[in-house]
């Protein structure tokens, strides 16, 4: 029997209670994920009379464009908010200078996440790595204290559900889940409208960007599967966002994989590490290592260039944490299926 639902810290209805201009704040390079969870919890506060305002410090994706309130979001939250929420992010840096300490120190901070790796950075917090979104944890706490869930506000809350388990197909996904899932179609979400326009369509730009990249896959004995986006590569493809459009998990699907890595080179020579792991596998620990963070299956640093380096540091890391996972080969069967 899976539980039906999440734990919701009591507190966090307290501080919403007092509150009424309320900054969410989501993180840099967002994911469907980060901009569904912002949204969706807006419109929940809209709902209960509050003044809610999106903030991040990059543009929208193209996966997730179309969602309603997406033309409102800001590099920084307005000078007189009585609230921060940080959401879909494990550490302080994550909101990048979306965040000023200076400015919104004196203002409550409470940070709603998911990643295992997160270091307990805000005052009040609810931190829980079972949620398999941040979007699932706003629809907990909507549900936990009667606020209500509009048909706009399930749609923003379905896509980053949808979009942080890639469309239901993540090992951690189970009957909570999905029951969640339903809640939100019966709310007045569409799903297949959603999954068409998140998962069935890309900018041609990433294509390219794809096709360019895989010229150069390197395949490690060890089962890690790797690949590189040099800004040459980006600026071929006509690729203008961080992200790599899905290329990590699709490599890290090759059979006998164990790790897919995508290395892309940042303007700054920094080195963005984004990283997949097979069920069993757990890279959540290597991201944080290399000062990033995210999940046991998925996870990503920003780390120093030059990219050579950065490859070989990763690789290395990689390697040793396989090494000390001889379990993992055992864990290869599948328990799937009756005992008739
Ligand atoms: P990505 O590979 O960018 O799709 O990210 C996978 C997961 O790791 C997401 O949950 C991210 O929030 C997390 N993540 C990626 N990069 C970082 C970073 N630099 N610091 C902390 N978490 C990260
Ligand atoms: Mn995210
Ligand atoms: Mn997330």
């Amino acid at each position: 029997m899976t539980e039906e639902m999440l734990h919701v810290p009591e507190e966090l209805k307290d501080v919403v209670d007092r509150a009424n201009r309320i900054a969410i704040i989501t993180h840099v390079a967002p994911d469907g994920d980060a901009i569904g969870s912002t949204l969706g919890l807006m419109y929940v506060l809209r709902g209960l009379g509050k003044s809610a305002f999106p903030v991040c410090q990059d543009p929208v994706p193209y996966q997730v464009n179309w969602l309603p309130g997406v033309e409102e979001f800001r590099p920084s939250p307005p000078a007189d908010v009585d609230l921060v929420v940080s959401i879909d992010l494990s550490s302080l840096d994550r909101m990048g200078d979306a965040y000023d300490a200076g400015a919104l120190g004196h203002v409550p901070l409470v940070n709603i996440d998911h990643h295992v790796t997160n270091t307990h950075f805000a005052p009040i917090r609810w931190v829980e790595p079972k949620a398999v979104a941040a979007c699932e944890q706003v629809y907990h706490l909507a549900r936990a204290f009667d606020y209500p869930i509009t048909p706009t506000a399930a749609t923003c809350i379905l896509t980053g559900l949808l979009t942080d388990t890639r469309g239901l197909r993540t090992s951690n996904v189970n009957a909570r889940v999905l029951r969640v899932a339903t809640h939100l179609v019966e709310l007045g979400a569409p799903i297949g409208e959603i999954t068409e326009l998140a998962f069935n369509r890309k900018p041609l730009s990433v294509i390219k960007l794809w096709a360019l990249a895989l010229q150069h896959l390197h395949i490690e004995p060890e089962g890690i599967i790797w690949a590189t986006i040099t800004e040459a590569i980006r600026k071929e493809a006509g690729h203008e966002e961080e992200n790599d459009g899905g290329l990590v998990s699709f490599i890290t699907s090759a059979e006998g994989m164990y790790v897919g890595v995508v290395f892309t080179e940042k303007p700054d020579g920094q080195v963005n590490v984004s990283m997949r792991a097979r069920p069993g596998v757990d890279v959540s620990q290597v991201a944080f290592a290399l000062g990033g963070g995210g999940h046991p299956q998925a996870a990503g640093a920003t780390i120093e260039g030059p990219l050579e380096a950065a490859q070989a540091r990763v690789i290395a890391l990689l390697k040793e944490m396989l090494a000390q996972h001889e379990s993992v080969r055992a864990q290869e069967t599948v328990s799937v299926g009756g005992s008739e």
